[in-house]
């Protein structure tokens, strides 16, 4: 019988980098090259003389053997990929080409083989196309709204403006908003998730292809800007609270994600990804209209317990005023009016009037129902005013005030009002306090510092008897009271309205040898001294 391999071919095959081996039609191996020791692990005294099919426990990856067989019989060739075991027992998949070798007389003496390991490919393929499948899922089924944007004509501007000269692009991108636009209508939109189809647009995919700009609302700009400096920059992302707009025209409130990874970029693609904020934004707008009206109700409410010290205050000059008409009359009524002594008690009139104008003035500043309006405010100016209020009170529980505010401290952002309230609220919890025990003297201390120059500290200390122990973490809970006409709903509304100026509140028993209590107000200080 013709042997299926010449001496003269194995010498050429043993030196092929592919696996290559030769067996007879029973399935005897009769060639084995090195390549093929390597890749299934048996060297080639084993598999010589073995059959490959048993040897290597031939697996089709595709085709039945059978068939396989068949058709190397017909067409004389075969290709195919097959799973095959290797000596250690791992699988391997080989991509191989079967040719039929045929004696003189034209009958098949055997099978050449030659492999290669495609394992690694195959197992790199399925990986890629899981995750092409996960990222397509991702992509279709968040509640999130998805955006691939090509930015390739983006590009060449950018070149342009660097060309031109322009060193730094952010603060150039806030001057000239109008090549910001001019960027996003040379951003086109690849592709889109169907949430994006309903919060942006109306359902219609094709009537969303396009570009940006119409979704981006001038408010909204810079964010794009800042999109483009932070890619160039080489940042992995920019991520922001920001307004879009959707195909209507509506604005809305929303998180906005744009990721600039490097395979992505070089193929001039970002992806943004958005959540819409808008509900939220909703209920934290009712939730500050309601604590506008909550600190409005509780303004009202400090105004009625200060109704006696209001009186008081718009009597004394009302008085006043009665008394210099009198005396003007009677100057008028001589026989010889005195003319200047009516000048005088006229120009007094007018004096106590403005007082009583401006006693007004603050009080109804105070009983106004309108939202929080920030501005730059100096607190002892707000200590001053507040004091006006509380005056009356004060004097009227024989409390002794000392004021130290110092001079030059830089102004605080907040609404002045509202933090009146808050001074107002703090003075007369500690006279209520030190009005409950008989124990003298009744001291009252508010002092201003800042003591790193950068934020000021308020402080309000009183003589009274102090927190009780363990309630201290009680203070500043809603409806928490230890008076009979309390309503416990003084120190929350102050926590809310400094907080909301980015500050911080306390309330301790004094740490300075004296009985009572404390209470530290610390805000975020301005640059700028006033
Ligand atoms: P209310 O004045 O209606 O009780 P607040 O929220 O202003 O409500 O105060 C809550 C509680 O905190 C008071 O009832 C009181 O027990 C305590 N408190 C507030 N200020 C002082 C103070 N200066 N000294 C002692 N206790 C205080």
């Amino acid at each position: 019988m013709t042997p299926p391999i010449t001496p003269a071919e194995a010498h050429v095959f043993e030196r092929f980098h592919d696996a290559v081996f030769v067996r007879d039609m029973e399935g005897t191996i009769h060639f084995w090259n090195a390549a093929s020791a390597a890749l299934y692990g048996w060297p080639s005294h084993t598999a010589l003389g073995a059959n490959a099919r048993a040897l290597l426990k031939c697996e089709h990856h595709r085709d039945p053997h059978a068939c396989a067989d068949a058709k190397v019989l017909a067409d004389g060739y075969w290709e195919g990929e097959l799973s095959r075991l290797t000596e250690t027992g791992s699988r391997r998949l080989v991509n191989v080409r079967w040719s039929l070798r045929r004696d003189a007389a034209g009958n098949p003496v055997g099978v050449l083989e030659t492999g290669h390991d495609i394992s690694s490919a195959k197992e790199l393929e399925r990986h890629l196309k899981a995750s092409e499948y996960r990222y397509r899922n991702l992509f279709q089924a968040m509640a999130a709204s998805f955006w691939e944007l090509d930015f390739t004509a983006v590009g060449p501007k950018i070149r342009a403006l660097l060309d031109a000269g322009v060193r730094d692009l952010e603060p150039y991108f806030l001057t000239h908003p109008e090549v910001v636009r001019d960027m996003m209508r040379s951003t086109r939109v690849l592709d889109l998730n169907d949430h994006s189809l309903r919060l942006f647009g109306r359902g219609n995919r094709a009537e969303m292809l396009g570009t940006v700009d119409r979704y981006w609302p001038d408010e909204s700009i810079q964010v794009y800007a800042r999109c483009v400096v932070k890619s160039l920059a080489g940042l992995p992302n920019n991520i922001e609270v920001t307004r879009l707009k959707t195909i209507d025209g509506t604005a809305f409130e929303c998180l906005f994600t744009a990721c600039f990874s490097k395979e992505n970029l070089a193929r001039g693609v970002i992806l943004i990804g958005i959540i819409d904020l808008s509900e939220l934004a909703a209920a934290r707008h009712a939730l500050e209209i309601m604590q506008t009206e909550l600190a409005h109700v509780a303004r009202i409410s400090i105004l009625g317990e200060l109704s006696a010290s209001i009186a008081h205050e718009i009597k004394q000059p009302l008085t006043s005023i009665s008394t210099y008409a009198q005396a003007a009359l009677r100057w008028l009524k001589r026989p010889q009016p005195d003319l200047q002594e009516i000048e005088n008690a006229l120009l007094q009139i007018i004096d106590e009037a403005q007082r009583t104008d401006d006693v007004i003035g603050r009080i109804r500043a105070m009983a106004l129902r309108r939202p929080a309006e920030e501005s730059d405010v100096a607190i002892n100016e707000v200590v001053q005013d507040s004091l006006q209020f509380t005056d009356h009170e004060l004097r009227k529980h024989s409390i002794r005030l000392t004021t130290e505010l110092a001079g030059a401290l830089p102004p605080v952002r907040a609404d002045r009002v509202l933090l009146q309230q808050v001074i107002v609220n703090l003075v007369m919890n500690a006279a209520q306090a030190m009005a409950s025990t008989a124990s003298a003297p009744r001291e009252l201390t508010l002092r201003s510092t800042s003591p790193d120059g950068q934020d000021v500290r308020f402080e309000v200390l009183d003589s009274g008897p102090g927190i009780a122990p363990g309630l201290e973490h009680k203070l500043f809970e809603s409806f928490f009271t230890t008076k009979t006409t309390g309503m416990g709903m003084g120190l929350p509304i102050c926590r809310s309205i400094i907080e909301a100026a980015g500050g911080l509140i306390q309330l301790e028993n004094r740490d300075d040898g004296s009985s009572g209590a404390k209470v530290t107000i610390t805000l975020p200080g301005l640059k700028r001294p006033v």
